[in-house]
């Protein structure tokens, strides 16, 4: 008897159970295009004063309030057009969305974003790009770069704003200006056809399978972001990997040693050209750890301070991340993998 191979279903593209419009964003073609999307798709949206303020959103608890905002989708206007540094993976931050339907249990969004954890898009995205394009001419003929998942992972909804498509396309025609971001979701084939002229690297967030499996719940799996990452490449976009956060785990030589095979059996010999790694292990504050117990009580991520190196951080809080002979045996262990498979690549960072 053939005993037929399990197929495991395709991570779907999100739809929020719940959308909030700022008046003022549907004067914009792009809030417009949205609200005929929420009225195809049947989902419950509400009117909102600020896309900062939204205070009742169902559930009983707080667990219940948490998941939901995950789910709620708030659709606004950018109004603080001063782009954030974003050191060291780009000069700036571009703000296209803030807010993750993810449920990484690791995610620095679940501190950064405080009580504020829904996902909020923005309308005005000439605004945004007219503000690049200042920072871009005040540093020409030098080249700045902006990295659009700072606070967000865009890729996820882009199937519901575009700002992706808008965004890369205006970045193709700055001579001084470089976008890059980062992903753990698969659904790249709205960007495959554009012009992208080489100034937007895309990056795809990649683990050893014991983190994707224990850590990252609702995003695309190892194999789908691999499958996405050979259609970037094939699209002629500069391409690249951040594996993140680096966990230090039982089985943990093993589990990046595997990481890095199986990227280099899946990716075609044509996508392993200029490409770029970069590295970042596990840190977290005491903040962080409060809240991430609090929303995923029988996470089993590590998170003891006594085990753990403390350094300065620039939110003006401690962080804990490995101590120094584990950072070195890590970053060690993984360089020597990437350039085992990849001996073209090159490593931005470790940090
Ligand atoms: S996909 Fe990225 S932004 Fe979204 S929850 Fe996971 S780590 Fe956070």
């Amino acid at each position: 008897m053939v005993i037929p191979k399990k197929t495991l279903r395709a991570t779907k593209p999100f739809i929020p159970d719940l959308v909030y419009f700022e008046p003022d964003a549907l004067e914009y073609p792009k809030g417009r295009k949205i609200m005929e999307f929420v009225k195809a798709k049947n989902i419950e949206y509400r009117m909102t004063t600020s896309h900062n303020r939204i205070t009742n959103l169902p559930g009983e608890t707080e667990q219940e309030k948490y998941r939901m905002a995950k789910r709620t989708l708030v659709v606004g206007l950018r109004k603080t057009l001063k782009f954030d540094q974003s050191k060291p993976s780009a000069d700036y931050a571009i703000p296209i969305s803030t807010g993750c339907m993810g449920h990484c249990h690791y995610c620095y969004l679940q501190t950064t974003l405080g009580a504020k954890p829904y996902i909020r898009v923005y309308v005005n995205t000439e605004d945004i790009f007219g503000a690049a394009k200042s920072y871009i001419e005040e540093r020409a003929p030098e080249i700045t770069t902006f990295e659009a998942a700072c606070t967000s992972d865009p890729v996820g909804i882009e199937h519901i704003t575009g700002s992706l498509q808008d965004l890369i396309t205006f970045m193709a025609g700055e001579e001084f200006g470089r976008l890059r971001f980062v992903t753990k979701f698969h659904h790249v084939d709205p960007l495959l056809e554009l012009k992208h002229n080489n100034h937007t690297r895309i990056r795809f967030s990649i683990n050893a399978d014991y983190v994707i499996r224990q850590f990252e719940p609702a995003t695309s799996r190892f194999e789908e972001r691999i499958e996405a990452a050979a259609k970037i490449a094939h699209a002629g976009y500069p391409l690249g990997f951040i594996i993140a956060p680096i966990i230090w785990h039982d089985g943990w030589e093993q589990g990046y040693a595997e990481l890095l095979e199986r990227l280099s059996a899946a990716l075609p010999s044509s996508a392993a050209e200029g490409l770029t790694f970069e590295m970042i292990q596990h840190r977290f504050t005491k903040t962080a750890k409060t809240v991430i117990e609090q929303r995923y009580p029988k996470t089993k991520l590590e998170m003891d301070i006594e085990k753990r190196k403390q350094k300065w951080g620039r939110w003006g809080q401690y962080k804990y991340v490995y101590p120094d002979e584990q950072q070195t045996a890590l970053r060690q262990f993984i360089t020597e993998r990437i350039f085992e498979h990849f001996p073209k690549s090159s490593i931005d960072y470790f940090t």
